[in-house]
């Protein structure tokens, strides 16, 4: 086994007039303990106060000096991308799954869904900004609002993505199998009038989250009352759920995102690191916005 050197640089992202800017914050150097696997420092600050957006990583194999003269050069630099944003812009609303009143599931920690949601379709919305969307957010000033009526606040949008965060069957709770439930999964619904848009969507929001390191959680097809939603695409966890009200009553595309289990309190911790947000949060613009060319 060769010893590698990995060098991490931590970017932020700053806002410029229409303009995503990028400062360098830290840079960090990683040992790796073989071939592809990075071994986590638990005293890097990406979760922390540095609000690292961005890695940007120099793999082995390269000269230490070109590396110092690298990390000489950006540092304190701007990287400024407005110049890079595409020249279709879309009109995209991302619905805050549940309200303050109906909070949705609960993690293990006892923290509620809808914050979950609040933060990911944050930075969601964020994403899709820098990518050069129009963003209309839905119920994330706490306000209720009906499933029926959340799509219909921009009946012309373009595209429309609700976030949530799971929950399992009862019964798996009660027997204490929480951790055995984890992963993202995502939802069309066949009664959607662009159905066959909306499945193109969430196949790309699905190969973004695996691009990002995500697994798709497959237990929403067990055949058992409650579940039993026919599986799509097993390898991008996406399932059919005709009956999904915020689906089936939207005018245009859409999806429903379940980002991870917050049952499962491993993967509650998890979800709840900042830098683990972000990174979801761009696969499902990447993924939404992408769909919206073809
Ligand atoms: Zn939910």
């Amino acid at each position: 086994m060769v010893a590698v050197t990995v060098y991490v640089i931590c970017f932020r992202r700053l806002r410029a007039g229409g303009a995503s800017c990028y400062e360098r914050r830290q840079a960090t150097v990683y040992s790796v303990a073989g071939p592809g696997r990075l071994r986590e420092n638990p005293a890097h600050p990406a979760a922390g106060a540095l609000q690292c957006h961005y890695f940007l990583q120099v793999v082995s194999g390269v000269a230490s000096s070109f590396i110092s003269r690298f990390l000489g050069a950006v540092s304190g630099v701007l990287l400024c991308m407005g110049a890079l944003l595409p020249a279709h812009a879309s009109h995209i609303v991302v619905d805050t799954g549940h309200t303050p009143q109906r909070p949705g599931a609960t993690g293990a920690s006892g923290r509620v869904e809808y914050l979950y949601n609040l933060d990911l379709s944050a930075e969601v919305a964020d994403e899709l900004k820098a990518l050069g969307d129009r963003v209309t957010r839905v119920a994330a000033d706490g306000a209720e609002v009906p499933l029926g009526k959340r799509a219909l606040t921009a009946p012309t949008a373009d595209f429309f993505m609700s976030i949530h965060h799971d929950s399992m069957q009862q019964k798996y709770i009660d027997a204490g199998r929480q951790h055995e439930f984890a992963g993202f999964a995502i939802f069309v619904s066949e009664k959607n009038p662009h159905y066959e848009q909306s499945l193109r969507c969430a196949r790309a929001i699905g190969e973004q989250m695996l691009a990002a390191g995500e697994k798709p959680s497959l237990y929403h097809a067990e055949p058992i009352a409650g579940e039993n939603r026919p599986l799509l695409d097993r390898r991008l966890g996406v399932h059919r759920f005709d009956g999904l009200a915020v689906l089936k009553t939207a005018p245009m595309p859409a999806v429903l995102v379940e980002a991870g289990v917050i049952v499962n309190p491993d993967e509650e911790r998890r979800l709840a690191r900042p830098y683990i947000i972000h990174r979801l949060a761009q696969a499902m613009a990447r993924g939404a916005h992408a769909c919206q060319d073809k």
